[in-house]
């Protein structure tokens, strides 16, 4: 080891050199932690801790040979406002002199230096630092002398202290000290004297180690700063309501109480305990598209890691609220990490799954009426529709918790299961429609003929819908059909069994002198002009060609200067006027009121699918017709 070679003795006190890697990873650390300094005190608390524990395995493995065995374990915080020091004292495991010549001088794993230049590029060194066993070295950050006193558990082991500088050396001699554990005296830096202060300690307890197995006491204060065991340790039947709903807003700033919590306790394929939150109500902030600010809290042994960690849940659950903690990760991990680490994502995989299946029992449990998740589902569903679009293995789950609107159902929302089970017998498909407004959708032309089968139409009148219909195309083996669309074959499924024969269809079309003026006065605005029988009351309807319909919506609402998808217009030739308009092809075929008519048809249909592009002529025109009914 290189401290062998370079240590010389003065008065019972040995002089080393760091390790040529700790020189370079202090000199970073000072640079770049300067803003996050106060992750010092959560390295020290938990190096303290470690030793805590360590020592209780050591006790119990075998007591003999151990000093001090009946203490307490505590974790204690001094400091000295004057002197402007702080000592973290430990009763833990402590460091004999050849162990603190190793411990705080060397770095034990290997790949440090890959682990320096991480830190060079990394934006978080915070998070990276306690990763590579060098936690010890922040108290640099805002010390500028650190001295360690020491002494092991092991019967007849002396005291022995480390004190550096931080720049190069450290030197090590024996003391006198009576207890066993650890103290750790920080000398701040003038730039970070306010750290010996007792409500900065404590706030920065509060916030990173609170959950803390043992007890943190600061100053002489009887009672411990840190809750000690988290509420997520506990279990559920030990915590009240009010715990819980307490815990809730401290984690959400939400102050109404949470539509529905889940403890986790999991052993399988991941050990780690978990608290989750369902937010009641959607507030400004929750997961806006535009807003970064979400992610479960993350604990490795009761210590906090991250406080908002992303990936433990997929995007569309951002507005669940909670913690994560597992002895499975590392003590600290850092972002980078956490992103392709593999426990992460198991147990991201695990409480994505539990969030869904709460959900669907808290729906079988409603029964009928769904109320509450109804109210729920106000405030959520677009969530649930995006993770439709995002989800494809947990699709499944997620199209049980949707709900809609029909034009069946009134105005109430029902679930695709209810939708099945209302079927009439020879209905094979679900029907829906998308557009831009309920109201519109309510009385879209398209609706005739399935009121007629009394048949049920989904109205989907979200933007968002428009996407989710790209990613579903069945649900228990019946087929989505939008009925806005037009078939293959051009004619409805339905209508296939009376046996009418397409080809006369056709021809009679050839024929007909007001498809043929209507297609030559729409001209390209169109794709085609055709009769239909699905329509009662309406004159006509625009349907789009087969396959286009979602897919040009989604097209829309990503671009706006996209022009809307070119329809068939399709004709009730029964509609009286369509009726009319026929009659004054015959007697005026060159009327200008005709040629106004048919582009008030189409544009009219258009308005109501809220796909029409220049309203305002649409003004000019109807003056005209006015102007032509006063007339009369
Ligand atoms: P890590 O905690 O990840 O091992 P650190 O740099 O935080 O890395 O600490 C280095 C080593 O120093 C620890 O592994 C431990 O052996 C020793 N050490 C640090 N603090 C204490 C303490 N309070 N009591 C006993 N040993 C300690
Ligand atoms: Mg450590």
């Amino acid at each position: 080891m290189d401290q062998e070679t370079s240590s010389s003795s003065l008065n019972g006190q040995e002089t080393f050199e760091f390790q040529a890697e700790i020189q370079k990873l202090l000199d970073i650390l000072i640079n770049r932690l300067y803003k996050n300094r106060e992750i010092f005190l959560r390295e020290l608390i938990s190096n303290a801790a470690d030793a805590l524990h360590r020592a209780r395995i050591a006790q119990l493995e075998n007591s003999e040979g151990i000093i001090e065995t009946d203490i307490e374990p505590a974790i204690q915080i001094s400091f000295d406002e004057e002197e402007g020091t702080i000592t973290v004292s430990d009763n833990g495991y402590g460091m004999s002199h050849d162990e603190v010549i190793t411990n705080l001088g060397t770095i034990a794993q290997s790949g440090t230096l890959e682990f320096l230049e991480s830190l060079n590029n990394s934006s978080e060194v915070g998070n990276l630092i306690g990763q590579f066993g060098v936690g010890f070295y922040s108290s640099f950050i805002i010390a500028s002398e650190v001295v360690v006193r020491s002494r092991s558990l092991k019967n007849g082991t002396r005291g022995v202290e480390w004190r550096s500088s931080g720049s190069g050396k450290f030197s090590v001699s024996y003391i006198e000290k009576e207890n066993r554990g650890t103290d750790i005296i920080l000398h701040l830096k003038e730039d970070a004297k306010e750290f010996a202060n007792k409500y900065k300690l404590e706030s920065i307890i509060k916030k990173y180690s609170d959950f803390v197995g043992f007890p943190i006491r600061i100053g002489d204060e009887e009672k411990p700063v840190n809750r000690q065991t988290p509420i997520w340790h506990q279990s559920a039947d030990e915590v009240t309501d009010e715990e819980y709903n307490e815990y809730y807003r401290q984690v959400s700033m939400d102050f109404t109480e949470p539509f529905h919590r889940i403890p986790l306790n999991v052993d399988a394929p991941i050990q780690f305990r978990a608290l989750l939150f369902l937010p009641n109500q959607r507030n400004r902030m929750m997961g806006t598209s535009m807003s970064q600010d979400y992610g479960l809290r993350l604990y490795s042994k009761k210590i906090l890691v991250q406080e908002k960690a992303k990936d433990l849940l997929p995007e569309y659950l951002r507005f669940v609220f909670g913690v994560v903690d597992s002895e499975d990760l590392p003590l600290n991990i850092s972002r980078e990490v956490i992103q392709v680490d593999r426990s992460i994502r198991r147990i991201s995989k695990v409480i994505t799954g539990k969030i869904l299946d709460e959900l669907n029992k808290l729906i079988e449990e409603e029964k009928e009426d769904e109320i509450k998740y109804l109210e729920w589902w106000n405030h959520f569903g677009s969530f649930i529709k995006e993770g439709i679009t995002q989800d494809e293995k947990r699709r499944k789950k997620l199209l049980k918790l949707l709900r809609f609107p029909t034009s069946k159902s009134e105005d109430k929302f029902i679930s695709l299961e209810k939708y099945i089970e209302q079927m009439p017998e020879d209905q094979e498909e679900i029907y829906y429609l998308l557009g831009e407004n309920l109201q519109a959708l309510k009385r879209s032309p398209h609706l005739e003929y399935y009121e007629k089968l009394n048949q049920e139409v989904i109205l989907f009148a979200e933007p968002i819908d428009s996407f989710v219909m790209m990613h579903v195309s069945d649900y228990k083996d019946k087929h989505f059909k939008p009925i806005d669309q037009a078939e293959d074959d051009a004619v409805p499924p339905s209508d296939k069994e009376e046996g009418k024969d397409e080809k006369e269809d056709k021809e009679d079309k050839e024929k007909d002198a007001l498809l043929t003026k209507m297609s030559e006065i729409l001209g390209d605005k169109i794709v085609d002009v055709r009769y239909t029988e699905l329509l009662t009351d309406s004159p006509c309807r625009l349907i789009n060609p087969a396959g286009m319909g979602a897919f040009s919506r989604v097209l829309k609402y990503m671009d706006e200067d996209h022009l809307p998808q070119k329809k068939i217009l399709e004709v009730n030739k029964e509609h009286p006027l369509i009726i009319q308009l026929n009659k004054i092809l015959e007697k005026e075929p060159n009327s200008p009121l005709f040629n106004l008519s048919i582009v008030q048809l189409f544009e009219s249909q258009q308005l109501a699918e809220g796909i029409l592009q220049n309203p305002t002529d649409m003004i000019q025109r109807i003056n005209t017709f006015m102007k032509e009914a006063l007339k009369k």
